[in-house]
């Protein structure tokens, strides 16, 4: 293949291909697997399966740009790059919506106002964190009275796994690819096999915007026994940053042990909602609505367990049943869609087993609980109603298994300890929120909640420089902010005498 053709973009002709050393290259076994349109299950690409020839290069490629033209960079210089990637995302906004929405059915407003802007704003704000943030230094005596300063120096890590899931293909990626870029590593990047498609696009884009070939690569792939397994297992891969199911990061860390490589996770959920009978209704109701049916319910941050006070309970119930139902449901640029279908055949499958499963465990069904009526082709698509449940037993599986589908039970409390025990009351610990205009027992309540984030009368507010993670099942070790530092860099003691 000659490099222009290399360069063509991958998503043009929906094929596509590893992104290796600044080209894309086909698999050499030929093995290719379709991307499915959760719309209206037609295929839109087909995918090149990674096997361990490409794997290796990839790695190859990454541990060669490390040593080379990227590794001799200065920050300034590598984070002037990061800035202008930046930019060329944005010109290319439209193209990147586009793929996106295709790729994943969300709603384009979604998709336009969270994934593509995240996906730009990963770079630049690591850009900034990596120029900005000082090390520490210490002067002391030798015992013959000479000078001695020890300072500390933040060294990359090397080449980094980067393993990702299908809910927020680029914006999730690039939260990882961001720190570790600006740190100074460089990566292989295996995007979820239902969403290949804007991280193969990123890689055109890192070519426009100069940065040196084997600095970014991508492998296509499955987990088990594909691109996933042959690149956590790769002996010259330094880490593995994960964003993920619980149970395939205990494959991960399995795989990382061998080597002893550090890994960051980023993992599942069962976040509760705490309703006090104080707080601003609108508000909670508002917010809700986003936190449990947002991107068809499959954010890791959303709230599938609500626990209202008892007063409350049957309005807030009510309210949040008649905003349930005012959500649109459709294709991605149909006018005022709010819900997209979910990512596949194979996990609307799940989600109704779930749907199912809460009606033999006893669970009212307050709204949905099936499939709508789609018309045309969209009948092919994963679609679900947004589903609503009361009445479930705190030990019911629907209640302590996460669904990462459109739905949430909901049940209430009468005290303040209660609803702290039953929030808890879980193996997971990523998220929590609360709403109460009381302002000491919002405090109170969110010191003693189990989770890497609790939000207060509000969800899903974001500033990218403070720790994010999971506390218990739902994760290891925290990025965002100086946090992803501690894990795309190594921290060095240099030492002195003068
Ligand atoms: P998944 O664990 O099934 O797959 C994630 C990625 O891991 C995919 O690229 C997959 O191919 C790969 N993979 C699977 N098995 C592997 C193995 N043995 N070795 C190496 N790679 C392997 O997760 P998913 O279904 O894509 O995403 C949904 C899950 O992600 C949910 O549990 C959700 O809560 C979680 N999630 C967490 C966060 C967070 O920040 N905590 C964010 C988004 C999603």
């Amino acid at each position: 293949m000659s490099p222009d053709a290399a360069r063509k973009p991958q998503t043009a002709n929906r094929e596509v291909m590893h992104f290796i050393d600044g080209h894309y290259v086909p698999s050499c076994s030929g093995k290719t697997f379709e991307d499915i349109s959760p719309v209206d299950g037609s295929v839109i690409a087909t995918v090149h399966e990674a096997g361990k020839a490409e794997v290796d290069q990839a790695v190859a490629a990454a541990r060669a740009a490390l040593n080379g033209p990227w590794g001799k960079l200065t920050t300034p210089e590598r984070t002037a790059l990061l800035h202008h990637l930046a930019n060329c995302i944005e010109k290319r906004f439209d193209e990147f919506v586009e793929t996106e929405c295709l790729d994943t059915g969300k709603p384009y407003s979604d998709c336009s106002h969270i994934d593509i802007p995240r996906g730009a704003a990963n770079f630049r704000v690591f850009a900034d964190i990596v120029k900005n943030i000082p090390t520490e230094a210490f002067t002391m005596h030798a015992p013959d009275g000479a000078n001695v300063l020890n300072y500390a120096l933040r060294v990359p890590k090397g080449v980094v796994a980067t393993i990702c899931p299908w809910n927020l293909p680029l914006m999730l990626m690039t939260w990882k690819v961001g720190p570790a870029l600006a740190c100074g590593n460089t990566v292989v990047v295996k995007p979820s096999e239902e969403t290949p498609l804007t991280t193969s696009l990123l890689g055109e884009v890192m070519n426009e915007a100069g940065i040196p070939p084997g600095v970014y690569n991508v492998v296509n792939g499955f987990g088990p026994d594909s691109a996933g397994t042959y690149l956590t297992e790769h002996p010259d891969v330094d880490a593995i940053t994960f964003t993920g199911e619980t149970r395939t990061g205990e494959a991960i860390m399995r795989a990382a042990a061998k080597g002893l490589r550090a890994v960051s996770f980023e993992l599942g959920g069962k976040n509760p909602a705490l309703v006090f009978a104080d707080c601003d209704l609108d508000l909670a109701i508002a917010n809700t609505v986003r936190s449990t049916f947002v991107n068809c319910g499959q954010v890791c941050l959303g709230t599938e367990r609500i626990y209202v006070e008892r007063s409350l309970f049957p309005t807030f119930v009510q309210r949040l049943k008649e905003a349930a139902e005012k959500l649109k449901i459709g294709p991605p640029k149909e006018p005022g869609v709010t819900l997209g279908p979910l990512i596949s055949q194979v996990h609307r499958d799940k989600v109704l087993s779930y749907y199912r499963l809460a009606v033999e465990e006893g669970a009212t069904v307050v709204t949905g609980g099936g499939i709508p009526d789609m018309p045309g082709e969209l009948k092919n698509g994963s679609w679900v109603q947004p589903t609503i449940w009361t009445g479930l037993s705190p030990d019911a599986r629907t209640n302590r298994e996460e669904v990462f589908g459109p739905c949430c039970h909901i049940a209430p409390f009468d005290t303040e300890e209660e609803a702290i025990r039953i929030a808890n009351d879980t193996p997971y610990g990523l998220t929590s929120v609360v709403w109460t205009r009381d302002l000491s027992r919002a405090h109170r309540v969110a010191a003693q909640l189990q989770s890497g984030i609790t939000w207060i009368n509000s969800w899903f507010l974001r500033d990218l420089r403070t720790p994010f993670g999971g506390m218990k099942h739902s994760g290891i070790g925290r990025e965002g902010g100086v946090h992803s530092l501690e894990f795309y860099t190594e921290l060095r003691n240099i030492c002195i005498r003068y």
